[in-house]
Formats: C-alpha cells, sequence, structure tokens
C-alpha cells in the first residue's frame, strides 16, 4: 500500500525550476532566485556570509530581533558594521538611511528586515532603496513576513538579495525558502574569498552547479516534501491573487488595530503609527500594571487555537502580537482575537467594550 506523502516519485529537476520561476513570479522578479531548503535563516544567513567579508562596511538597520542577528554575522564575517537601531514602536525613514552614508560614505552593503513579525513594524523599502541605489551599496533584504502580506518588488526597489520564506503570509510550510539574486550580487559573491564555497550555505554552488548549467542536473537529492509544499502554496496564491491574498493581510491589521482602540482598556497597538504597521501582524502594548505573557496564557487557556504568543525576551512583558498571517488572515480569527482579549483583560478589571469592539472589527472586512 502506498503512503501519500512517503512514497512519492523523485522530483525532477525540470519541476524544481519550475517551481522556482513561479516564486520569481511572485516577486515580480528577471533575478536569478535560488530555492533553498532549510527554515528562512537559512539564505538570511548564507547571503550574508557570501558578501560580506573584512572589507565590507555595512550599515545594518534594526527595527527587530533580526536586524540583531543580521549584526552578529556581519561582525562574523570581519565586516565593520554601523549599526542604526530604531525604536521598535515606529520604522526607519529613508532619511535616516541618507543620513548614516552622509556621516560614512564608505557603507557598501545594508542590511534591512521589510516587515517585522516580532515587532509588529513595516519600513519603506521603496524610499529606501533609491538611496541605496546613489550610493552603489549591495542591497539585502529579509522579506520573509512581508511576502504574502504587502508588496516586495526586488527589481523595482533596486534589491540584490531578497529572502522569503513560506512560513509566514504565504501560508506555507517553514522548510523552504528563497532569496533572488542579482547580477551585482554574484559578482561581489564571486570576488569575495571568504564566501561559503562546498557548504550547505553557499549560494555560489548553486550559482556554478545548477543556474550556470542551466538547471538542467540538481547537486543533490530535493527535500520533495517542502518543494511540493511550496508549490502548492504559491499555487493558491495563484489561485486566489496575490492582491487578494495581500488585502486580506491588510484587513486583519487594520481591523485588529481598529478593535482594540474600541476595546479600551489600556490596550493600544504597539507600532504609532498606522503607516508604519505591519500587515503580517499586529503588535499591542498592555495597560501598566499588566503582564502581556500572563495575559496570552490566560487567553490560551481558553482558547488554544488563537494564533496569540507575548513578545520575544524583554517584550514579554509589555507586548502582545496577533499573528493574524496565512489562513488565519480573515474577520474569524480577528474577531476571536479582539473578543479573547478582551474578556481576559475584563476578568483583570479593567473597563472594556467587547461588543463595540467586535462591532468595529466587522465592519472592517465590510
Ligand atoms: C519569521 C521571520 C523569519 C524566519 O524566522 P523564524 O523565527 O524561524 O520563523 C525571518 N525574518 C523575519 C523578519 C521573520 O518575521
Amino acid at each position: 500500500m502506498t503512503h501519500p506523502f512517503l512514497d512519492l516519485p523523485p522530483l525532477t529537476a525540470a519541476r524544481f525550476a519550475s517551481i522556482e520561476d513561479r516564486v520569481a513570479r511572485l516577486l515580480d522578479t528577471r533575478q536569478d532566485v535560488v530555492i533553498m531548503q532549510g527554515e528562512a535563516l537559512l539564505p538570511l544567513e548564507g547571503a550574508i556570509r557570501g558578501t560580506a567579508g573584512p572589507g565590507t562596511t555595512a550599515l545594518n538597520v534594526i527595527t527587530g530581533p533580526y536586524g540583531q542577528t543580521f549584526g552578529n554575522w556581519l561582525r562574523d564575517c570581519g565586516a565593520t558594521v554601523i549599526d542604526l537601531a530604531v525604536p521598535f514602536h515606529t520604522a526607519v525613514t529613508a532619511d535616516q538611511i541618507r543620513a548614516a552614508f552622509a556621516e560614512h560614505p564608505e557603507i557598501d552593503f545594508v542590511s534591512l528586515v521589510h516587515a517585522e513579525a516580532a515587532t509588529g513594524n513595516t519600513n519603506p523599502v521603496a524610499e529606501i532603496g533609491e538611496v541605496v541605489r546613489a550610493h552603489g551599496a549591495l542591497f539585502y533584504l529579509d522579506a520573509v513576513a512581508s511576502i504574502g502580506a504587502e508588496p516586495v518588488l526586488p527589481d523595482a526597489w533596486g534589491v540584490d538579495l531578497c529572502v522569503i520564506g513560506a512560513q509566514k503570509a504565504m501560508g506555507g510550510p517553514a522548510g523552504v525558502s528563497a532569496v533572488s539574486v542579482s547580477e551585482r550580487a554574484w559578482a561581489r559573491m564571486a570576488a569575495n574569498p571568504s564566501a561559503p564555497r562546498r557548504s550547505y550555505l553557499s549560494l555560489l554552488d548553486w550559482k556554478e552547479r545548477w543556474i550556470d548549467g542551466g538547471r538542467t542536473a540538481l547537486p543533490h537529492a530535493p527535500a520533495q516534501l517542502e518543494m511540493l509544499a511550496l508549490e502548492a502554496c504559491v499555487e493558491r496564491i495563484e489561485g486566489d491573487g496575490l492582491e487578494a491574498v495581500m488585502a486580506r493581510h491588510r484587513a486583519a491589521a487594520s481591523s485588529t488595530r481598529a478593535g482594540v482602540v474600541a476595546l479600551g482598556g489600556g490596550l493600544e497597538p504597539y507600532v504609532h503609527d498606522a503607516r508604519e504597521a505591519a500587515p503580517v501582524a499586529t503588535t499591542l502594548r498592555v495597560p501598566a500594571g499588566v503582564v502581556a505573557s500572563e495575559v496570552v496564557a490566560r487567553v490560551l487557556a481558553a482558547e488554544p487555537g488563537l494564533p496569540l504568543a507575548a513578545g520575544g525576551g524583554g517584550l514579554a512583558r509589555e507586548m502582545i502580537r496577533v499573528n493574524h498571517y496565512g489562513v488565519d488572515a480573515g474577520v474569524g480569527v480577528v474577531r476571536g482575537c479582539v473578543a479573547a482579549l478582551g474578556a481576559v483583560l475584563g476578568e483583570l478589571g479593567m473597563g472594556v467594550d467587547v461588543g463595540a469592539a467586535v462591532g468595529v472589527v466587522e465592519a472592517g472586512w465590510r
């Protein structure tokens, strides 16, 4: 008896290439797209180790925890790193990037996270891309949390290395990710003596052994389950229409925000300006005297399926994350989250209006 996902025929090179082409269409890019068969940290790390070295001066923008990680990899590669940290309740501006270039004209690499699911902000990549391009620096972007939730356009924005993962707004599996690589980025890697080679982290291996050979022979056995799941998730986005998927995430974010404001009780959107709030997830600040992780624990004890989490690390006391992405970007989940948060805050003695909040959430989807 054959098993539905154990006894699979081999995944062919042609199928693998066609999945890459579909991902390239999703990104509207003519750059090479390399599918990395691992969680998104694999291409995120591989792209930095491939392009950065002791001669690199990197501007590393920190708008959440991932920026911190990138800075550590860059330093590990021997790069000189200029950290530009902005408070987590806001986004970085193109003017801040411009000022950093004015102060350090030697910057030749910029790393940026597009949207941060962990802090709930999103950065103006198109405007920042113009500044980066004007200075000729290489532009590295983590679009894991933005792809599927808002436009991600590496060619239009001049992004040289654009990393995506399937596990957030794409509604796919966590074990597969991709990176688009510009000609400039390939040249930087080829000239970098410390770029990984003959390594699982190596993008150059994929270029030399797969792309340059016309994508006819895979360098090793592909991760079939993850590749098929990625194909299915891109197919589903194509079927629904990328615009419709993004609209669903926008509605989830704006209705969560509006619902929380209507709820009252001291719960507030963590990101002050709605234009800087990411469509992928909404972060909330709890009222003084209330511990976010305790509120989340009480909500999940009553309704374990809701996509709520406390902020990571030091944010666990003050931040609640509403992870309304993928299948959870819908009115039912948002209504459920806002109502359940209201119920727990009510139990804690906060003056909340759950009925008004639910009405506002529902209005946001009509
Ligand atoms: C989710 C996410 C990733 C992927 O990392 P995991 O923590 O393993 O899910 C990378 N970058 C950003 C900005 C993310 O939101």
